[in-house]
């Protein structure tokens, strides 16, 4: 063996893999160029999901003859001055991203020098230039590229569908476009206009351009400002989330970057409201000075460090969990039309109904809260929302009597119609609550609303006294293993602080002493305790249960709360809806469902084809 010095175009072959390593990453390089170019307009012309040809053209400054020969050698470009890393002014600065595709493609570029006002072009194939020639080029910069990969076979084969590649390259778009709202993009796929966004002179048009009403609809401002560093943006309401990530659009100093960091504070911001599982859609800005960010980690650029990642942390986290706060007993305005589409669906199902006036009626519904023509949230995640919503309650009605019954003491109460939640009417099936308002009607999920006020009572407490508790005049034994037992004793000092105290009770069983008060009457202990254990079990040591407070009210509000099967009589009823409209958060349940749904008159109306 020998060691050799490898030939150029092997070199750029390689490094592409990393730079470029499918077509929308080639598509991103490429309008990142434009967007430093100065363009105003950029569009995108795609064959085959890009694997076969892309097309970009802008109404950028343009590049010389000498320019255009140089832009595509590798480490040149002329976004990096002064030599200085620490100041990145442009979306490029690396020189690679040209040669790289050159190097695995067949490119062809054409561009006017606006100085000069010269065209020039040139072909460049597998890393071979062609010699420059004068082109016939109207205005700014357009760059061909076909058979992407078709010199590096092996990466050749591990493209995947169009589609899959098409839905990438449309998400770069997207994301650049929310970046740069005074740039109008075009994308095209196949023939076929996929998006068009005229420039607008604000990121909020652009991003409701984008993202589409119901985001609009159902979003928060985000402003923060701490040490130089703004945070800008929207972040929906917990009630409005996906089942992945994908919607979380993040943005620091104009780069679309997807930084576990950031999403770990989101994910922690929404922990106290959401499940795990779920996903709030956001758009976030960061802008920062660059000597506080290193851009240059990662060759797709795609990942950032900050100088001082504790103060980005808390800094989002605050502004996120201060807007969810301001939100107070807000719902996802979706939820009812997603309640809408539920109704459609069973009388579908039935067929009993005269189909053809009622979907006439229902179908412009479940448009009306749609976005836009560019919307980019479409249909099937909505769809996925709604079903992710509906489909963990209808165990309820297995165990269920078959026939709704309403609540026999309907007192009528004008007064209460002016409370947002308005006033109680019925209960039905022992869990929901109908109430009538100014404009419409409430359905409560007096489960899912009792789990949230006591959850929140909890940190009330915490925040003043400490857990009121209630000792058990005989304390509840509850069996458990060996193993089991050990988990539960560790943290004993602290459960007993959350209102819990336990004992060894012999070898495998615990004794409850007392639990928080405001459970008593409805606890189920044992099963309390089944949940805590699998809970700590995952907490490890160095962790403390301080830490998990939160985990731990939650699953102690949901075991202490009045379930579905319950009998309320009015009153009650009414007084857990005065409770919802004064407890901040009560919108939704620890676990992000709804906690009420509003249907408007307007919406029933349409309902039965009166509109
Ligand atoms: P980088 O963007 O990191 O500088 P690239 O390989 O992407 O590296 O581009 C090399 C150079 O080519 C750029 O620095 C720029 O001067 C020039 N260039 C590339 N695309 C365009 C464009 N669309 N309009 C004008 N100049 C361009
Ligand atoms: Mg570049």
């Amino acid at each position: 063996m020998r060691i050799r010095y490898l030939p150029e175009t092997l070199i750029n072959q390689i490094a592409a893999g990393e730079v470029v390593e499918r077509p929308a990453a080639a598509v991103k390089e490429l309008i990142e160029n434009s967007i430093d170019a100065g363009a105003s307009a950029v569009s995108v012309d795609l064959r085959d999901g890009g694997k076969t040809q892309i097309v970009i053209s802008d109404n950028g400054c343009g590049m010389s003859a000498e320019e255009l020969v140089a832009a595509l050698d590798r480490h040149a470009t002329s976004k990096l001055p002064d030599d200085d890393l620490l100041h990145i002014d442009h979306l490029g600065f690396r020189g690679e991203a040209l040669a790289s595709i050159a190097a695995v493609s067949r490119v062809k570029i054409q561009s006017r020098d606006r100085e000069s006002g010269e065209a020039w072009e040139i072909t460049c194939e597998a890393g071979k230039k062609s010699d420059i020639a004068p082109s016939a080029h109207p205005e700014g910069t357009r760059i061909e590229i076909r058979d992407l990969f078709f010199a590096t076979p092996a990466r050749l084969k591990f493209q995947k569908t169009e589609r899959a590649e098409f839905g990438a390259v449309k998400d770069t778009v997207t994301r650049l476009a929310m970046a740069y709202p005074k740039v109008a993009f075009k994308l095209i796929h196949d023939g076929a206009q996929k998006l068009n966004l005229s420039a607008v002179l604000d990121q909020q048009s652009r991003l409701a351009n984008i993202l589409g009403r119901d985001f609009g609809e159902n979003a928060m401002e985000i402003e923060a400002e701490r040490e130089g560093v703004r945070l800008s943006g929207y972040a929906a309401l917990p009630t409005y989330h996906r089942g992945t990530a994908q919607y979380q659009y993040l943005f620091v100093n104009g780069r679309a970057v997807k930084d576990r960091l950031l999403h770990g504070c989101i994910r922690a911001a929404y922990a106290d409201v959401l499940h795990r599982d779920r996903h709030p859609v956001v758009a976030l800005f960061i802008k920062l000075p660059c000597s506080e960010v290193d851009v240059n980690v990662h060759p797709a650029k795609a990942e950032v460090r900050f100088r001082d990642p504790q103060m980005i942390r808390s800094m989002i986290i605050g502004a996120l969990k201060h807007a969810i706060h301001e939100g107070g007993f807000r719902s996802a305005s979706t939820v009812g039309a997603h309640t809408l589409g539920a109704f459609r669906t069973e009388q579908n199902a039935s067929n009993s109904l005269p189909l053809h006036r009622r979907s006439a009626a229902a179908v412009p519904m479940s448009h009306a809260y749609q976005g836009g023509q560019n919307s980019y949230v479409g249909n099937t995640a909505l769809q996925d929302s709604a079903e992710t919503f509906y489909s963990p309650q209808t165990h309820f009605h297995d165990a269920l009597p078959p026939q709704a019954q309403s609540d026999a003491h309907i007192e009528e109460n004008i007064e209460a119609q002016t409370f947002p939640l308005g006033a109680a009417r019925a209960q039905i099936h022992e869990n929901y609550i109908v109430a009538q308002t100014q404009e419409g009607l409430v359905i409560v999920d007096q489960h899912a609303a009792h789990e949230r006020l006591v959850y929140e009572r909890f940190k009330a407490q915490i925040a003043e006294s400490g857990i009121e508790k209630q000792g058990l005049l005989t304390p509840d034994i509850v069996e458990l293993d060996e193993s089991q037992v050990h988990v539960l004793m560790e943290h004993a000092a602290s459960l007993s602080k959350l209102g819990l105290d336990i004992e060894p009770f012999g070898q495998d069983a615990i004794a409850v002493q007392s639990v928080p008060s405001i459970l008593a009457s409805r606890m189920n202990t044992k099963r309390l305790i089944y949940n805590l254990v699998d809970e700590l079990k995952d907490i490890d040591e160095s962790n403390l249960l301080e830490e998990h407070i939160n985990e731990i009210l939650s699953t102690m509000a949901c075991h202490g709360s009045v379930r579905s099967g319950r009998r309320l009589n009015t009153q009650e009823m009414n007084a857990l809806l005065r409770d919802m409209e004064d407890t901040p958060l009560s919108g939704q349940c620890n676990h992000g469902r709804p906690t009420y749904v509003e249907l408007s008159l307007k919406d029933i109306e349409r309902l039965f084809g009166r509109r």
